[in-house]
């Protein structure tokens, strides 16, 4: 069987195939975690969210993107490619603006951790470069 569906907003109709009533569920329930997770920006409400994929090492990044610099990220199921809204951090505690956050660049440690840096890239003018704060002497 075949079902045609549009999202919320209305950007995306998708045609999902599917073998069983149940898989049919399954792919649309799917679908609208994903492409319905957001429709505004968390931080300045804004509807100018696009999709974005970063690569870093070899490693895909699923996101959305306001115009105002926050983003939205998506986690990936280990097993059958699948995504999932980000709303909760590694500790299961609720992210704030409901997921959405602009990158704060590292100008003083909030709290030290030793020997751990995460470093965020970001897209500037068509490459891709670390967005990490670098002094140079
Ligand atoms: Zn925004």
């Amino acid at each position: 069987m075949e079902a045609q569906y549009k999202t919320k907003d209305g950007r995306l109709f998708i045609k999902i195939d599917a073998e069983t009533p149940k898989e049919l569920f399954k792919r649309i329930a799917s679908v609208q975690e994903v492409f319905e997770a957001e429709a505004a920006c968390g931080c300045c409400q804004s509807k100018e969210i696009r999709f974005q994929v970063r690569t870093v090492d070899k490693n895909d990044y699923y996101e959305l993107k306001c115009s105002c610099g926050a983003r939205f990220q998506f986690g990936q199921n280990k097993e059958g490619g699948s995504l999932f809204p980000k709303r909760r951090d590694e500790a299961g505690a609720a992210l704030p603006n409901n997921g959405w956050a602009k990158y704060q660049p590292m100008t003083a440690p909030v709290e030290p951790k030793a020997a751990e840096t995460v470093v965020l890239p970001a897209v500037i003018a068509g490459k891709t470069t670390p967005n990490r704060v670098t002094r140079s002497s």
